[in-house]
């Protein structure tokens, strides 16, 4: 694809790129040569579009979306530039919503497709507030196209293909730069970071996901710079860094964040599970496996990968809550798991329902380890069930656990309710066996995993505090 991209290049530019930047006029680029037809454009993408442009607007797709369809990848979102005003678009477009404020856009909503449409901004004006380091506040001050064009970030993501009459428009070299697989910034480099620092984790996510190398001039003030990003409001980063590692190449971006030190900026959490050698293996697992889930097209969930983020620190707790306060496997991480969402979901903006999500993982991880009585039935039917067998995987696959018990697992699950049974008499037998044999000591599977052999004790009446609700209880 690229091979038939770069011929068609060479042959419309020649082989020097032109001496003077093109930028008011763009270069039109024909179809014979860029090659995107009509309908590689999602639909909804189309009539966006074509409503704009029936009403004698100006509307283009642009972005990440031309960008892709030229690289032969199948764009994650459609976004649409226009002159028309957000209320314009709005009054030409059947369902849609202005959103923002200090960037107003639209959005153009289809059922669960939403096509983000931006009027032209415009270079510079009186509207843009910026910061004492030259970060842009807000700015609504709309322009012309080729001011739009000079405000995107890298070459690259300056392309705007007409739907109508299937032309692109280029103004900063972004199609000769793409057959280079070079990703340039517009502008000076230095200035444009100070605008906006998260163009710095845009560099390394883009250039990771598609391969690219990043141009020197683009690349080289990067680790100067990265501690601007220690202003941008938390919850962008955090937004960021999910888009990092969920772009299908997160394994990359981390070598390419930690070669250009914007690790601790993005996120010291990172940093620290990064620097020690334990969190290092299981997170860059869970994320070779985050990478090639997304290869195959499998969903990731955030939440999974907040529990493996977080996993470090709630592992050293579950020890620690185990072996210095005596309490149970279960009750201790559970108070692990607490703890750990306490201090760190706020620091990390993670949603509620997220939050409940890894407290189950966890808690499964205990439970998991219970291959006796009916135990392992209830587990099976947990809605997680299947989210905490991966990260059981995973933390095998780390050296943490033997592979025997999520192979156990594996083969549980698969069984059919006889043969279940006659693996839980099986493990239970096992597990007396072990326990006969060592005297009350552990059985080598349950003892890696963790497991305390069952003690028959006298049953004692507990007393629920006064105002103690059942909540309390870990399992
Ligand atoms: P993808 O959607 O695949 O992650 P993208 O380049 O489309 O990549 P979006 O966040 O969807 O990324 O942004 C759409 C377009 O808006 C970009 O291609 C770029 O032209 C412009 N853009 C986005 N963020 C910035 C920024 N911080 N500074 C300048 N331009 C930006
Ligand atoms: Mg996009």
């Amino acid at each position: 694809m690229l091979d038939a991209l770069v011929e068609r290049v060479k042959n419309f530019f020649g082989t020097s790129r032109p001496a003077e930047q093109m930028v008011r006029t763009p270069v039109v680029i024909p179809k014979s040569v860029h090659g995107i037809s009509r309908d590689q454009v999602a639909w909804q993408a189309l009539r966006t579009c074509e409503a704009l442009q029936s009403r004698g607007f100006k509307a283009y797709v642009v972005g990440g979306a031309v960008r892709d369809l030229l690289l032969g990848v199948t764009p994650k979102d459609f976004d649409v530039a226009t002159d028309a005003t957000p209320q314009e678009v709005k009054r030409c477009q059947r369902r849609a919503v202005i959103i923002g404020r200090r960037f107003r856009l639209v959005h153009v909503i289809f059922g669960r497709e939403i096509i983000e449409c931006s009027t032209f901004r415009a270079l510079s004006g009186a509207g843009v507030r910026r910061d004492a380091e030259g970060r842009v506040l807000s700015d609504n001050v709309f322009g012309e196209m080729w001011e739009d064009a000079a405000r995107r970030d890298f070459t690259i993501n300056a392309l705007y293909y007409d739907p109508k009459t299937e032309e692109l428009y280029d103004y900063h070299h972004g199609f000769e730069d793409l057959s280079k697989r070079c990703l340039r910034i517009i502008g000076d480099p230095i200035e444009r970071y100070r605008e906006d620092p998260v163009r710095m984790l845009r560099a390394i996510r883009i250039s990771a996901k598609l391969g690219f190398r990043i141009d020197r001039s683009t690349e080289r003030p990067i680790p100067k710079l990265a501690r601007l990003l220690e202003n941008i409001p938390s919850a962008r980063l955090v937004d960021e860094l999910l888009k990092l590692l969920t772009c299908g190449h997160a394994v990359a971006c981390i070598g390419r964040l930690h070669e250009e030190g914007l690790q601790k900026a993005l996120s010291p959490l990172l940093h620290t599970v990064l620097s020690d050698p334990e969190g290092e293996k299981f997170f860059m697992l869970a994320l070779k496996r985050t990478d090639e889930r997304l290869s195959i097209g499998k969903k990731i969930s955030p939440f999974f990968l907040f529990a493996t983020l977080l996993w470090p620190l709630v592992l050293r707790r579950w020890r620690y809550n185990e072996s210095q306060k005596g309490m149970s496997r279960l009750a201790a991480i559970h108070e692990a798991s607490v703890e750990v969402l306490a201090t760190e979901c706020h620091q990390l903006s993670i949603q509620r329902r997220f939050q409940a999500d890894m407290h189950d993982v966890w808690m499964l991880q205990a439970k998991l380890e219970r291959r006796t009585g009916k135990a392992p039935f209830s587990t099976l039917q947990h809605p997680r069930y299947r989210a905490a067998y991966d990260f059981l995987r995973l933390r095998s696959q780390a050296g943490e656990l033997p592979e025997a018990l999520p192979d156990w697992w594996e083969s549980f699950a698969e069984s059919d309710e006889d043969a279940r049974r006659t693996m839980v008499e099986a493990a239970q037998a096992e597990a007396r066996s072990t326990a006969e044999a060592a005297r009350g000591g552990r059985g080598k599977l349950a003892a890696e995993a963790g497991e305390k052999p069952r003690r028959r004790r006298p049953r004692r009446r507990r007393r629920r505090p006064s105002g103690a609700s059942s909540g309390g209880n870990p399992s």
